[in-house]
């Protein structure tokens, strides 16, 4: 008889298609020591397979676990993982174009906080990238979150990458410990909002045009709204309101573009804001589909008001790994609540 585990297949079109079906899989695969085969990878997307930013997460996770791969090159709609023992360490994960980052870091952090030692990781490539968790994104709910969790993880930013130009560089430290279930997080009905508009290479008149709008669309004081400059390899903007509320944090974020007036990106940031203040649920979209992958790892359970179809693919991805006990998803009145049962 063979003590080898069985190979799990995923497949990388179901729910979403994206990018978020390998990244969940590389990092369940190295915490479960199971082996996945991938296909059809990225499917639903218009450049499908693996582009560098899924690349480097391939690579990232197969270093982080020892594991061996098949299949990982670019445009590749296949892959075989086949995870090792985790180790912590020092490692240098470079994305080589504007791609996200963030992403990078999101499908390793789980695995080093079940490492054998601390590690130390750099981050190169987009920090703030349409459709992808901007740096500030992590460091204002996602990190902050964690270390209610217990987990021990510290990061820094370095420069700064925008779209499309990225370039950007983070620095992040994990100390190894399993961390305990996702708390109980429950809304004030008294939302306080704080803002920064983030620039690089522009005239400091486009912060201060966006910071206006939301300053007046929100009623908060200069204090509260800051312009913040940043060293960059190209020019970008971006508007960050974080709206704190009880236990709840989140975060939103409208991107700059040549030819989108200072007033419209701002006016989508507030919008954003505003929707996340009337929805009353205290996990925003994009929290949420972050946080079903945590809670089927560590147990807890969070309400929100939108249920994305990321958020309905990424519990397909636990469910296959973990089990369908290890996290269930319920809608009741226009909210939805995921647990551990
Ligand atoms: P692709 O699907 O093209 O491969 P991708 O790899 O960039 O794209 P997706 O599968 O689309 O990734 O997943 C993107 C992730 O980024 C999701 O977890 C989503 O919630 C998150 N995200 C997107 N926009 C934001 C935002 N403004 N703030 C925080 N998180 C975001």
């Amino acid at each position: 008889m063979s003590n080898e585990v069985e190979m799990l297949r995923i497949d990388g079109a179901q729910g979403e298609g994206g990018g978020q079906v390998l990244r969940s899989s590389l990092a369940l695969a190295g915490l479960t020591g199971r082996p996945v085969e991938l296909s059809r990878i990225r499917a639903g997307r218009q450049k499908s397979g693996l582009l560098r930013q899924h690349l480097t997460a391939v690579r990232a996770a197969a270093e982080v676990t020892g594991a061996t791969v098949e299949g990982a090159e670019l445009r590749s709609a296949w892959l075989r993982f086949t995870p090792g023992p985790i180790r912590g360490g020092t490692y240098h994960l470079a994305v080589g174009t504007a791609g996200s980052a963030t992403l990078v870091c999101q499908t390793v952090l789980p695995l080093l906080l079940a490492a054998d030692g601390p590690s130390t990781l750099v981050f190169e490539g987009g920090t703030h990238n349409p459709a992808a968790p901007p740096y500030d994104f992590l460091e204002a709910v996602y990190f902050p979150l964690l270390r209610r969790m217990g987990a021990q993880v510290e990061a820094r930013m370095e420069r700064a990458g925008f779209y499309p130009a990225g370039g950007g560089r983070f620095v992040l430290e994990v100390a190894p410990g399993r961390p305990g279930p996702v708390p109980p997080l429950a809304r004030a009905g008294a939302p306080v909002f704080e803002a920064w508009a983030m620039s690089a290479g522009l005239a400091v008149t486009v912060a201060k045009r966006e910071l206006a709008v939301v300053r007046d669309a929100l009623g908060i004081s200069r204090e509260a709204a800051t312009i913040r400059r940043v060293e960059a390899p190209g020019r970008g903007n971006v508007v960050h309101i974080r709206v704190t509320d009880g236990d709840a944090v989140e975060l939103v974020t409208a991107f700059g573009a040549v030819g989108r007036p200072a007033e419209v990106v701002a006016a989508e940031a507030v919008e954003e804001a505003l929707r996340f203040v009337d929805l009353g649920a205290p996990v925003g979209e994009h929290l949420a589909d972050m946080l079903v992958l945590l809670v089927g790892l560590y147990g807890g359970a969070f309400e929100t008001g939108v249920w994305s179809l990321h958020a309905s693919t990424n519990l397909a991805i636990v469910q296959a790994f973990l089990g369908a006990d290890a996290v269930q998803a319920e809608e009741r009145g226009g909210r939805w609540y995921v647990a551990r049962p």
